[in-house]
C-alpha cells in the first residue's frame, strides 16, 4: 500500500512515521527546502530561533504528542517545565507593571479575588468536571459568573498565549475540554533540541522505515477518480497512491482538488470552510546574558498592552543559545482588525517588554509576524471539522484539523491519532 503525504509539517511527519511503521510505502512532498513547517529551528548566531512554535509542548512528557512519538519509536527527550507564573502589578487601583509587580504561581490564580469569588471558583472546579456549563464563549461566561476584571484579563492572556485568540473567540465547550486535558495530561514541557529535536527524530524514523521526503517539491493538484483520491501532481509528474494525507488544512486541501469538489453534493463542506479562520500572532525573540524570566515555565502577563506570555527555554536546554546566553521569547495575539497595523502592534509589544523587564539588559534578535498562509493556527480552536474530507482516502491532519480540547501541537497529535485509528482500525 502506498501513502502520499502533502506537507512535511509536524502532522504530516507524525502520520508518515506511523504509516511507515505499519508497512505503508510512504512519500512526503514538501514545497520548502526545510522540513518541519512551523515547528523547526532557525539557527541565528547560535540561537535556535524557530519557524513558528516557541519550543514548548503544552502537555510535556505525558501529553498526546509525547505518547505518539514513543509509539513510533522517535528518539527525543522531553522535559517538564517549571510551574507557570503570572506577573501581577502592585497597584490595584492603577494597574501597570511600571509601578512594580510580583509573580504568583498559575495554580494560585484565584488569590487576587474576593473570598466569595474564591469559594465560587473552588465549587466550580469540582462541579464543571462533571457537568459542563453551557454558553457561547469563555468571556461571556466569565462576565456572567464573576463580573471580575482580573479573571477576564487572565483569560485573555492564557488564551492569547495558548491559542492566539481572545477569550471571546474561544467556545466555552472547547475551553473546558482544554482544562480537562490539563488535568488528564499535565502541564508543559520542552524537547531537548527544541522543535527540531522532534522533527529530526521523526525524520530518522521515516527514513529508517524506507520512507522518502522530497523537499522543494510543491503539490499542485490532488487527482480524484470516482470520488476517491488516487494520486497527486508534483513538478511535472503524476504520483499514484492508495491513500493521501494532506498537512495543509481543509481550505488549502480543497483548493488542490477543487475540480472534483465542484459537485453540489459537497456544498456543505465548502460552507463549513468559511468558518475556518486562521489565528494570527507576533513572536519577539530576545537574547540576554542574565535570565529575564528566571525559570523554565511560562510567564503570563495579563496586564501588558499586547504581550500575552513569555518563556525562557534555555533553563531546560542551554544549547538553544550560545554558551552563557539565554533565549527568551514572547508571544502576542493579533486581533483581525489590527492585522493592517502590524508595525503598531510590534511597537506595543516592544514597549510591553521594557515594562515587564525594567532595568534588564537584552537584545532583540528577531521579530516575526504570523498570519494568513503561515498563521499561528490554521483554524481557531474548537471550530475545525475533524480529519475526514468528502473525498474517500483523503484525510487532513495538522492544526487545521485537531482533536477537541487539543492545544496547538497536542491537538495536531490528537488529530493524527484519530486519523490513524480511522485508517488502520
Ligand atoms: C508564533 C507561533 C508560536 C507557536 N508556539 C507554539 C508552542 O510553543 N507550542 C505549540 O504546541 N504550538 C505552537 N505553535 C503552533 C505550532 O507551531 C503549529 O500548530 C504546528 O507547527 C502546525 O503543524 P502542522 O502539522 O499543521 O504543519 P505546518 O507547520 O502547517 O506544515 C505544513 C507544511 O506543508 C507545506 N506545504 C504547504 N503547501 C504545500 C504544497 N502545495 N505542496 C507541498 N508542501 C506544501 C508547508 O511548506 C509546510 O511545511 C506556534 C505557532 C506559531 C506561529
Amino acid at each position: 500500500m502506498k501513502a502520499i503525504i502533502i506537507g512535511a509539517g509536524l502532522g504530516g511527519l507524525l502520520s508518515a512515521a506511523k504509516l511507515s511503521q505499519v508497512g505503508y510505502q510512504v512519500e512526503i512532498f514538501e514545497r520548502l527546502p526545510i522540513t518541519g513547517g512551523r515547528f523547526t529551528n532557525l539557527n541565528y548566531r547560535g540561537f535556535q530561533l524557530s519557524s513558528g512554535a516557541l519550543h514548548t509542548l503544552p502537555h510535556g512528557p505525558t501529553g498526546p504528542l509525547t505518547q505518539l512519538l514513543k509509539e513510533v519509536n522517535a528518539d527525543v527527550q522531553i522535559i517538564r517545565s517549571d510551574q507557570p507564573t503570572i506577573r501581577m502589578p502592585l497597584e490595584k487601583s492603577n494597574p501597570n507593571y511600571r509601578k512594580g509587580f510580583k509573580d504568583i504561581f498559575f495554580n494560585k490564580f484565584f488569590t487576587p479575588l474576593s473570598n466569595k469569588d474564591r469559594l465560587k471558583i473552588a465549587l466550580l472546579i469540582v462541579s464543571t468536571r462533571k457537568n459542563r456549563p453551557s454558553g457561547s464563549n469563555l468571556k461571556a461566561w466569565i462576565i456572567n459568573q464573576f463580573k471580575d476584571e482580573w479573571l477576564l484579563k487572565l483569560a485573555d492572556s492564557f488564551c492569547g498565549w495558548s491559542l492566539s485568540l481572545k477569550s471571546d473567540n474561544v467556545p466555552l465547550e472547547e475551553f473546558f475540554e482544554m482544562i480537562e486535558n490539563m488535568y488528564r495530561f499535565g502541564g508543559p514541557g520542552v524537547p531537548i533540541g527544541g522543535c527540531k529535536g522532534v522533527i529530526d527524530a521523526l525524520e530518522a524514523v521515516i527514513i529508517a522505515n524506507g520512507g522518502r521526503i522530497y523537499n522543494k517539491t510543491e503539490v499542485s493538484k490532488i487527482i480524484v477518480e470516482n470520488g476517491r483520491a488516487a494520486g497527486i501532481f508534483a513538478g511535472d509528474r503524476v504520483y499514484e497512491a492508495n491513500l493521501i494525507i494532506s498537512n495543509l488544512g481543509h481550505a488549502a486541501t480543497a483548493l488542490l482538488c477543487s475540480e472534483a469538489l465542484l459537485d453540489k453534493t459537497y456544498a456543505s463542506y465548502f460552507k463549513m470552510l468559511e468558518l475556518l479562520k486562521p489565528s494570527a500572532g507576533i513572536k519577539i525573540c530576545l537574547a540576554a546574558d542574565e535570565p529575564l524570566v528566571g525559570h523554565s515555565g511560562i510567564l503570563l502577563t495579563p496586564y501588558a498592552k499586547r504581550i500575552n506570555g513569555i518563556n525562557e527555554v534555555t533553563h531546560v536546554d542551554p544549547n538553544l543559545a550560545p554558551p552563557g546566553k539565554h533565549l527568551t521569547m514572547s508571544h502576542q495575539h493579533i486581533a483581525p482588525e489590527n492585522l493592517k497595523n502590524l508595525r503598531v502592534e510590534i511597537e506595543l509589544g516592544l514597549e510591553d517588554l521594557k515594562e515587564i523587564f525594567p532595568g534588564k539588559k537584552y537584545k532583540v534578535l528577531l521579530i516575526q509576524s504570523y498570519h494568513d498562509g503561515w498563521p499561528v493556527n490554521r483554524a481557531a480552536s474548537g471550530l475545525d471539522p475533524g480529519n475526514e474530507t468528502p473525498i474517500l482516502e483523503l484525510y487532513v491532519v495538522g492544526d487545521g484539523a485537531k482533536g477537541k480540547g487539543g492545544i496547538e501541537i497536542e491537538g495536531v497529535a490528537l488529530g493524527v491519532a484519530a486519523t490513524m485509528t480511522k485508517i488502520l482500525g
